[in-house]
């Protein structure tokens, strides 16, 4: 018997574009507009990073974190603040995407967000797997991060950090979180982000609300698609779930999930570590426009180049609060 090929994810970083092998599809409703919606993952040319095409206005959002229009409660990107021109929470089946080594895509939707599924990414990483990926013949660059980048937003804060040299994953991500909530306090995780660990440990983790505040969010035109289908519901120290939770720490794992998809906005992968504390989607924006406004933080290689040295001397850091960098945001 031969012996199985290696994955690339089990290989080492893999130095080639890829896309899609086939296009797939699926219906749901979105989790804030209420609305439902048919998706569909279709394979592109090497170059075209992941495009949002809003199949029913025709018009085309490349999925980069200078296209985010609005993180209130999920990422959001659009080409301008015309409602036919955004998508809304696109930030699961990004991490699921990056997560899957999946560089240029087109996601179509005939409506104002993407499906929300069972509120987890589990759902678009069975989608990508169903489709397969195809290796293109164009080199993959990533973004390395050179020297640290912080950003804070009141007791929130998030960071880049410069890649440890080892191991197969472009990105490493750390996450911590507190509530009151007894059926939450305070977790902590940390992810080497490749195919195989976000399938198992991150993607099956589901967003979370808490049920006093759903009647806020509904004034405000959130959460009209909400429900104990596509959400954890905590109630003071209470989960709502009749099936409870897929993880004890389901929640940070979500944030975690989050990030990756936020991350995933640079247009590259990145090579770095990200350290993030109750950050959430409009930290996690501020990251990376600090960082990128700023070219001695970052230098973009060839997957196959060395890590750069790390720098003798540790280097002033960036702070930037939310706003200063993200004018647009
Ligand atoms: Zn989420």
């Amino acid at each position: 018997m031969p012996e199985p090929t290696p994955r690339a994810a089990d290989a080492g970083p893999r130095l080639a574009q890829r896309t899609l092998a086939n296009a797939i599809d699926c219906t749901g409703i979105g989790l804030h507009s209420g609305q439902r919606v048919h998706m569909t993952l279709s394979p592109a040319p090497a170059n075209t990073g992941i495009v949002f095409r809003r199949t029913d206005s025709g018009i085309g959002i490349p999925a980069r974190y200078d296209h985010v229009r609005d993180t209130t409660l999920s990422t959001v990107i659009g080409l301008s603040d015309a409602p036919e021109a955004r998508v809304g929470t696109i930030e699961h089946v990004m991490a699921a995407l990056a997560a899957a080594g999946i560089d240029n895509a087109i996601v179509g939707v005939d409506g104002p967000e993407v499906p929300a599924m069972d509120g987890s990414a589990a759902p678009f990483s069975f989608l990508i797997d169903c489709a397969g990926h195809r290796t293109l013949d164009a080199p993959l660059s990533v973004i390395e991060v050179l020297r640290p980048v912080r950003a804070r937003d009141g007791e929130a804060t998030a960071a880049l950090l410069p890649a440890n040299p080892r191991g197969a994953a472009f990105l490493t991500l750390s996450m911590d979180i507190r509530f009151e909530s007894a059926a939450i306090g305070r977790q902590e995780r940390t992810l080497a982000l490749t195919g195989p660990a976000f399938a198992a440990e991150i993607a099956p983790a589901r967003t979370f609300g808490f049920a006093e505040e759903l009647q806020r969010l509904r004034a405000a035109g959130l959460a009209r698609g909400g429900s104990l289908a596509n959400a954890i519901a905590v109630s003071g120290d209470r989960v709502l779930n009749p099936g409870g939770l897929r993880f004890a720490d389901e929640f940070v794992r979500h944030k975690l999930l989050d990030a990756v998809g936020d991350l995933a906005l640079a247009g590259l992968p990145i090579r770095g570590r990200f350290i993030g504390s109750r950050s959430g989607h409009r930290l996690n924006n501020t990251l990376l426009r600090t960082m990128l406004a700023d070219p001695s933080c970052y230098r973009i290689v060839s997957a196959a180049a060395r890590p750069a040295a790390r720098p003798a001397a540790v280097p002033a850091e960036r702070m930037a609060a939310p706003g200063m960098a993200a004018a647009a945001a």
